[in-house]
């Protein structure tokens, strides 16, 4: 199944070019009051949702896909995990545009190097809303990515058992900027971490580690790469996350970005591509936020 979050906070079922509202299937979940858990509630409570959207769907309103507002399918990600210098050829190009990795030396390394860095939830967005481009002296950067979404709490997973714990996938992108700082403060500009537009379920995507991604600017191709390139596959992530820290349901895992990355300007369009999840665009605001 494909889920989305729209129009604020309804919730649809993706079927073809139609979104049908089937909010009320919301109302299966717990009324919660603070202190909310660390879990994003929709996700947690997935199967029950989706069951009893599946229910009322036949009488639910239809919408044509373009008609509507595409917000973050995860309302609130308790983490946004993220891969950094997991593809090898993106590693190659980094070693040779300084512009990229701003003197840290990459070459014969990779992420086990690095580890995992997170960006701040409040950098999340959905693929009707614009990016907002900040620091005009900077290179801003596209990074198609393959997002995870956790559907059960895990920790100390194997790589063997580690598809178990994802509830869908959904294409990603690390908006950065390039300069010395610290990823997680670079890539943690609001509006920097796109999700959607929709969610497909893991039944859907048996093999993660076997789909073609690529992005467009402008119609002028840009990153085209396979997951099966990753250096840490989802699998892979997933154990080195769980060695580490307890990922909870509605966590996101920004898998890492291919080979290709380049700058982006105020009004740009890009067209982002994930084999089996879906093609759509993601606008960048006329101007850089204020
Ligand atoms: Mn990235």
């Amino acid at each position: 199944m494909r889920f989305c979050r729209f129009n604020g906070n309804r919730l649809g079922l993706v079927e073809g070019d139609q979104i049908i509202d089937v909010t009320p299937a919301l109302d299966v979940i717990p009324a919660q009051r603070w202190p909310l858990p660390e879990h994003d509630l929709l996700i947690a409570h997935l199967d029950e949702v989706l069951a009893r959207a599946n229910a009322i769907k036949a009488g639910a309103p239809r919408l044509p896909a373009r008609s509507v507002h595409f917000n973050a399918p995860v309302a609130n990600p308790g983490k946004i995990v993220n891969a950094p210098i997991n593809y090898q050829k993106h590693i190659n190009e980094a070693v040779d545009d300084k512009g990229i990795a701003h003197g840290r030396e990459l070459k014969g390394k990779h992420i086990t190097d690095w580890g995992l860095f997170l960006k701040a939830t409040s950098s999340m967005i959905g693929f009707s809303d614009e990016v907002r481009l900040r620091k005009p002296d900077r290179r801003n950067d596209h990074e198609i990515e393959l997002a995870v979404i956790i559907g059960r709490t895990a920790n100390k997973v194997k790589a063997a058992d580690a598809l178990q714990y994802v509830a869908g996938y959904s294409m990603g992108l690390d908006m950065t900027i390039r300069g010395p700082e610290l990823q997680c403060f670079r890539k943690s500009v609001d509006t920097y971490a796109v999700l959607g537009p929709w969610i497909v379920t893991a039944d859907e995507i048996p093999d993660p580690n076997n789909l073609n991604l690529a992005i467009w600017v402008n119609g002028e191709p840009r990153q085209n790469a396979n997951t099966n390139d990753l250096v840490y596959n989802v699998n892979k992530l997933i154990e080195y996350a769980t060695e580490w820290y307890t990922l909870h349901p509605g966590d996101v895992i920004f898998t890492g970005t291919p080979e290709g990355v380049g700058p982006v300007k105020p009004g740009d369009t890009m067209t982002c591509e994930i084999e089996r999840i879906g093609r759509w665009d993601v606008k960048i605001a006329s101007e850089f936020a204020g």
